[in-house]
């Protein structure tokens, strides 16, 4: 599943090949995604150039000179460039954004849990209005999640994932976050001690910058020819290594489902 740094690689990938061209069309060949594309969302970006792409938690924000197309990856979608004239789409290619000068940006999802939609205020739109701050921006503060969490009895990696606190943390960057600043996914968000913060948010950030600099190294897979976005991993500390030895102290790392995700840690390392 594309998590925010396989979509902010993205977002760095296509920013250089498609700010400042026009969109053309669109051919929505399947508009059931997550939520059907809108029937007038081709015409409402025909002839609009693209002025730059941004992007809020998992959204990408495809502004241009009259409204903003917002992108959900899904589960399974990708945007795949293509310079020339595109091959014949495949069966799970559901929308050519087709620019002018015969390139396209082409819309892979076999899952069908992306989305598409039109926003004239971005930051407005339902979607995007209730997201809380980016995580490597500098809202994102020990004393704002430390703030956040007091009261809640929720355990602090639902916390973490909760896209209202903070934008766009997975399931693998939660666990391999927590596995680094030393908490136990499991403990109550609001007890644990403010003096553990400063570690949790230096281990967010850098969890989630790692994973973009990896990024950057599959970008020219990722605007190469296998037709899939490169989506990647950092080597992962506890995430999938159930029962195999704790980098630190060799204990076996072991795995619950919290919130019906899998949660990997140490119990002697994650108090
Ligand atoms: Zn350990």
């Amino acid at each position: 599943m594309p998590e925010l740094p396989e979509v902010e690689t993205t977002r760095r990938g296509l920013e250089p090949l498609v700010v400042g061209k026009s969109i053309e069309a669109l051919d929505v060949r399947e508009p059931r995604l997550r939520w059907p594309i809108a029937a007038d969302l081709g015409r409402r970006l025909a002839g609009r150039r693209v002025t730059g792409i941004g992007r809020r938690g998992k959204y990408l924000l495809f502004a241009t000179d009259g409204g903003t197309l917002l992108v959900h990856l899904g589960m399974s979608g990708g945007l795949r460039f293509h310079d020339g004239a595109a091959p014949p789409p495949g069966r799970h290619d559901h929308v050519d954004i087709r620019l002018a000068g015969g390139a396209c940006l082409r819309y892979n999802d076999p899952r069908r849990f992306g989305s598409m939609h039109f926003a004239t205020a971005p930051e407005r739109h339902p979607l995007l209005r209730h997201i809380g701050p980016e995580p490597l921006g500098d809202d994102f503060t020990p004393e704002y999640l430390w703030r956040s969490t007091r009261g809640r009895k929720t355990a602090i990696k639902l916390h973490l994932m909760n896209s209202r606190i903070v934008a766009g943390i997975g399931n693998i960057y939660a666990n391999e976050a927590l596995y680094r600043a030393g908490i136990h996914p499991a403990r109550q968000a609001g007890r644990v001690a403010r003096s553990r913060f400063d570690p949790l948010v230096d281990s967010i950030r850098a969890v989630l910058a790692d994973a973009i600099v990896q990024g950057g190294t599959t970008l020219r897979d990722f605007a190469g020819s296998d037709g899939r976005p490169g989506y990647f991993q950092l080597a992962l500390d506890v995430y999938d290594r159930e029962g195999d030895a704790c980098h630190r102290c060799g204990s076996p790392v072991r795995m619950r489902v919290l919130g019906q995700r899998a949660t990997y840690y140490c119990s002697a390392c994650q108090r």
